[in-house]
Order: C-alpha cells, then sequence, then structure tokens
C-alpha cells in the first residue's frame, strides 16, 4: 500500500482556505468520515477525509461541537462530484452534524451493486480489491477516532479510505455503461441526499407499504 504520511495534511476543525480553493477546482473528489460509532444522533462525527485525482490528501480532524464552514461550501458546490462508499451514512452525518446539505455525489458501494451483481462481496476492501488488484488494510476500521492525537495506523488508514476511490470511480462507470446502468445509478446517487434525511427521520423502509 504505497501511502506516504509526509504528504497527509491533517487539520483541525476545518479546511484551510487554501485547500477549500484548491479542492473547489477539482471535478472529482474522494471523501470519506470516520465517527465514533453508527448511531448518527449519538455518535459525533470525528474525522473528515479528502482526496483528489492526484493522490492530494487531507484529513480533517472535528471536536466536539465544531463547526466547519469550509467544508460546508465544498460539500455545497454543485460543480465538485463528491465519491464515497456508502455515502448513506457519511452524508447522514455531516447533516446532523454539521448542517452539510450535500449535492452532487457518486456512491461507488451502491455503483458496485448495480454492475457486480455474480457477488455479493460490496465492501470498500473487496471491491478494490477486484477492480484495482490492491489489498487495504481495515484493521483500524474499529478505533477510538475521537481521541485528542490520531494514531499512525489511523491516519494510514484514514487516508487509505479515500486514496483509491476516484481510480475504483473510473472502473465503476465503464462497467455501468457496459451493462446499461450509468441512469439509474445517477438517479440513486440523486436521491441519495434525501434518503440521509430519512434516516434521520427515523424511517426503516419508506417507500414499503
Ligand atoms: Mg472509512
Amino acid at each position: 500500500m504505497k501511502i506516504n504520511l509526509e504528504t497527509i495534511q491533517i487539520l483541525k476543525n476545518d479546511l484551510s482556505d487554501e485547500l477549500l480553493n484548491h479542492y473547489s477546482l477539482c471535478d472529482l473528489l474522494a471523501v470519506d468520515c470516520e465517527m465514533m460509532g453508527l448511531s448518527p444522533v449519538r455518535d459525533r462525527l470525528c474525522l473528515v477525509q479528502l482526496c483528489d485525482k492526484d493522490e492530494k490528501a487531507a484529513l480533517v480532524k472535528i471536536e466536539q461541537g465544531a463547526k466547519s464552514p469550509n467544508l460546508k461550501k465544498l460539500f455545497e458546490n454543485i460543480k465538485v462530484k463528491k465519491i464515497f462508499h456508502f455515502g448513506r451514512t457519511d452524508l447522514t452525518f455531516l447533516y446532523y452534524w454539521q448542517q452539510i446539505d450535500l449535492v452532487n455525489v457518486f456512491c461507488t458501494k451502491s455503483a458496485s451493486k448495480l454492475v457486480r451483481t455474480y457477488t455479493d462481496k460490496h465492501s470498500l476492501k473487496d471491491l478494490l480489491k477486484e477492480l484495482l488488484s490492491t489489498d487495504i488494510d481495515k484493521s483500524n476500521q474499529l478505533t477510538d477516532w475521537g481521541a485528542p492525537e490520531l494514531t499512525k495506523d489511523q491516519i494510514k488508514y484514514a487516508a487509505g479510505d479515500v486514496l483509491y476511490l476516484i481510480p475504483a470511480y473510473h472502473k465503476l462507470i465503464e462497467l455501468l455503461k457496459r451493462e446499461n446502468r450509468l441512469e439509474v445509478a445517477e438517479e440513486c446517487n440523486k436521491f441519495l441526499p434525501t434518503l440521509a434525511k430519512l434516516d434521520l427521520l427515523g424511517y426503516v423502509d419508506f417507500f414499503a407499504h
């Protein structure tokens, strides 16, 4: 795994203006979040990871109660396509903790489900192994992301979750085109912010009878 710790920028509570300007000019941006747990109202958002196509990665560590206006500006910028893996969770936490109403998103997990119907393995690890022959280390997934200082292993893990998302996105777009499912994927992605809001309202299966 080619992660160079020296090149990863670590910021407190928000993006710098310089990074906001840089990422705002990107067509594609990989994004992931780490939280204290999986319950959006109970568990706070701890870390937001970003990476562009040139592997310029930044980790924004968010303290209890802090707001991130530059992240909000970037994520609400319709010109930048934000790529997540299972964006449903990230969007829910970003909406609840930062009041960020994301637009122009792409979820690699739902795209994978639309085209890789020969398998039920749609985790990021499985997806990257197949599409990019890359094996990412998920051993730090269940660690304390709210601790005041991140460990080196946490930094590597957090950056690893965004470093390969843009290359995976390109592969998935090819597959979606090949299988004539690009349009339905786009419709799913458009609905994702609404799904996050329905989750927060407590609906389990909104369209069920
Ligand atoms: Mg992650």
